[in-house]
């Protein structure tokens, strides 16, 4: 084995939860990041970040206002046949690329922590402390490990986690447009079997991330023809479609994507981000948790003993399910209301009626200000 191969904490995953991990608790301990994918890169994501971090990045020397994120204040969501609702954001957000995003933090991340870019295959627990071995076969040991590997892993499955046991009918696709939009709005278009957002970068394109089923993919032959018959029912998703000129050679597309509940702690591993539990995309608010939980575990770190594992997993246990848990389920209690036709059209009636619910809906699928 070679030298310098130890640490206090191996983090495996460099998104948005990992990244942050790194850039605070690299202040103080030795850590070693693990990212599978070399910066910069584009992601499957909606693009629109809550507000509630933005203080938090500032504070930690990323401002993504600065770097040119579309400060976005105000929401759209249509029905399937094109009726539509507009409201202001109770607390807002901006729109920037995860492409600049991350690299951004990683940039951050890289004066704090050693980052590495090779994939992990092997996380042990043994003897009070974790052997990890990665795909170029080389070998790490350390005291703590931070599962930030996102929404869907090699890791989940050589860890047995039981969500990955489990089918998802769930796939997504993005790419990113040239097209006239609103720099303060983010939309949500619904189509039958699915969603699309809309919404602008830094860089004046729009990007089009959308959510849908196997299901209704299943009937068509290409991405093309399904955004022109199955998204396009909808009037506003036909006339972005129609018009918009694409920036992407292919749009990027991930697949079995899962919502089934996670813990935040298992194998002694802490996990943060997606890794602890993925909120429904509509909430547009999983960037915003992945950067929270990166935030309190790293706190629960500084603020404990570091030798004292049983106290440092209970505290963490405690205070990610106190604030992410509930979130996490009205947010599946939305997608199950948006994803039914008649439902959907029940809720608009009453919006129109009370224009104060669908704000208080979205306050209920996010956090206060983290500071
Ligand atoms: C369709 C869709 C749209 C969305 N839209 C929005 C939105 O508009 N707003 C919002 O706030 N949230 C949105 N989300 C959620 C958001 O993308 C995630 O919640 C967020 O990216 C989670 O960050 P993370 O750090 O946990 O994981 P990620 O950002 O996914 O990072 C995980 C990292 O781990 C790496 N990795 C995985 N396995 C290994 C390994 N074995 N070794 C080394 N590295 C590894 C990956 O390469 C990746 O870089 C959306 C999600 C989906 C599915």
């Amino acid at each position: 084995m070679q030298q310098n191969t130890t640490f206090d904490i191996l983090i495996i995953g460099g998104g948005l939860g990992g990244l942050i991990a790194a850039i605070v608790l690299g202040k103080k301990y030795k850590v070693l990041l693990l990212e599978k994918d070399a910066y910069p890169r584009h992601r499957v994501c909606g693009e629109y970040i809550s507000n509630e971090v933005l203080p938090y990045l500032q504070s930690i020397g990323i401002d993504p206002i600065a770097q040119g994120a579309k400060k976005i204040d105000r929401f759209e969501i249509s029905t399937h046949q094109g009726k539509l609702i507009k409201t202001a954001l109770p607390l807002g957000g901006f729109g920037m690329s995860r492409y600049e995003l991350d690299n951004l933090l990683y940039k951050k991340a890289a004066e704090f922590a050693e980052i590495v870019i090779e994939t992990c295959t092997q996380v042990d627990f043994k003897d009070n402390s974790f052997a990890i071995t990665t795909k170029e076969n080389l070998h790490y040991k350390a005291t703590y490990v931070i599962g930030a590997f996102g929404k869907r892993s090699n890791v989940d499955k050589y860890l047995h986690r039981n969500f990955i046991q489990k089918k998802s009918p769930w796939l997504a696709v993005k790419a990113h447009y040239e097209h006239p939009f609103e720099d303060d709005v983010v939309a949500l278009h619904n189509f039958k079997g699915g969603y699309c957002g809309l919404s602008k970068i830094e860089n004046n394109a729009v990007n089009a991330c959308y959510l849908t089923t196997y299901h209704s993919f299943k009937k068509v032959k290409s991405i093309a023809e399904f955004q022109q018959k199955v998204l396009s029912a909808n009037p506003f998703l036909a006339k972005f479609f129609q018009n918009a000129n694409p920036l992407f050679e292919e749009p990027l597309t991930i697949s079995q994507i899962s919502f089934e509940d996670k813990q935040p702690v298992e194998n002694h591993i802490f996990m943060i981000g997606d890794a602890a539990g993925l909120i429904h995309p509509l909430c547009g608010n999983g960037m915003a948790m992945a950067i929270h939980s990166g935030k309190l575990l790293s706190e629960i770190f500084l603020q404990n003993d570091f030798n004292n594992r049983t106290i440092l997993e209970e505290k963490y246990t405690k205070i990610w399910s106190e604030t992410f848990l509930k979130r996490l389920h009205t947010g599946r209690r939305v997608q199950g209301l948006l994803l039914q036709p008649s439902l959907t059209k029940a809720f608009f009636n009453i919006s129109k009626m009370v224009p104060s619910l669908l704000p208080k809906i979205i306050a209920k699928t996010h956090g206060d200000i983290v500071i």
